[in-house]
C-alpha cells in the first residue's frame, strides 16, 4: 500500500461517515479520524478542551476553525497516522482545508469521497440513531439496545446524541449546507471527488468506496 494514504469522507450528517470509516479503518489499517469522536470524549472525560465545546456540540454550531485544525495537527504526529487517515468530520469549512493542506502537502490527500444522501433521509435517521457512548456503536430506535439503553458490544450505556434532537439536527444540517458543501468544488477542483450514494445497504456503499479505492490504484 502506497504510505500516506490519507482519505477524506465528505457528506452531511446521517450519511454513514462513521459506519463506513469503521469497516474501512480495518480494512485498510489506517486510523479513523473523526472530529466529532475526539471533541466528545473530551466532553465525556471532563477535560478543559471538552468543557469549553460542550455547549458548541450540543446546540449543533461548529467549534472554531483554529480548535480543530490543532486537533488534527496534533492527531498527524501520532505514530499511526504516519501511513495515512481516514478524515470523517474534518475539514468542514474551506479554512479547514487550506490548513490541511498545508499540514500534508499539495498531494498528501489521496481521495475525497462525498457520501450524498438527500436531506429528509439525513434528518429520518439522525432522529433515529442512538449510540453507545462507551464504544460508539450505532443503533436504530427501536433495536433493542435501544430500548434496554445497553450496548450488546460493550455493555456501555446507549443514548440519543444531545444533538440528535429536531433543533440542532436542523443546526447541522444548514452548517452542512452553508459551510461544508463548498468543499465538494474544492476538491473537485483538485480532481479528488468521487460522489458514492449513500442512500444503499452499508455493505454496498462499503463495496463501493472499496472499488473507487482500487480503481484509482490507492490500494
Ligand atoms: P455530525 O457530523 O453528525 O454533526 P460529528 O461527530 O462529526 O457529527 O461532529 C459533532 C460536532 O462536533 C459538530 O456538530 C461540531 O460542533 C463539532 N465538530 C466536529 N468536527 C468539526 C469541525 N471539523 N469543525 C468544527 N466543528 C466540528
Amino acid at each position: 500500500m502506497p504510505k500516506r494514504l490519507n482519505l477524506i469522507i465528505l457528506g452531511k450528517q446521517g450519511a454513514g461517515k462513521g459506519t463506513q470509516c469503521k469497516r474501512l479503518s480495518e480494512r485498510y489499517a489506517i486510523p479513523h479520524v473523526s472530529t466529532g469522536d475526539i471533541l466528545r470524549a473530551a466532553i465525556q472525560a471532563d477535560t478543559a478542551l471538552g468543557r469549553s465545546v460542550a455547549s458548541v456540540l450540543d446546540s449543533g454550531a461548529l467549534v472554531s476553525d483554529d480548535l480543530v485544525i490543532k486537533l488534527i495537527e496534533d492527531r498527524f504526529q501520532q505514530s499511526d497516522a504516519q501511513d495515512g487517515a481516514l478524515l470523517d468530520g474534518f475539514p468542514r469549512t474551506i479554512a479547514q482545508a487550506e490548513a490541511l493542506e498545508d499540514l500534508l502537502g499539495e498531494d498528501g490527500i489521496k481521495l475525497c469521497i462525498d457520501l450524498d444522501v438527500p436531506t429528509e433521509l439525513a434528518t429520518q435517521r439522525l432522529s433515529m440513531r442512538r449510540v453507545c457512548q462507551e464504544c460508539g456503536s450505532i443503533y436504530v430506535e427501536t433495536d433493542v439496545e435501544a430500548i434496554s439503553g445497553t450496548c450488546s458490544k460493550c455493555g456501555g450505556d446507549v443514548i440519543q446524541r444531545a444533538d440528535d434532537y429536531p433543533d440542532p439536527i436542523r443546526q447541522r444540517l444548514e452548517a452542512y449546507e452553508r459551510d461544508t458543501a463548498p468543499l465538494l468544488a474544492f476538491y473537485e477542483s483538485r480532481g479528488l471527488l468521487v460522489v458514492v450514494n449513500g442512500n444503499q445497504s452499508p455493505d454496498d456503499v462499503t463495496v463501493a468506496i472499496q472499488s473507487v479505492i482500487s480503481i484509482r490504484g490507492l490500494a
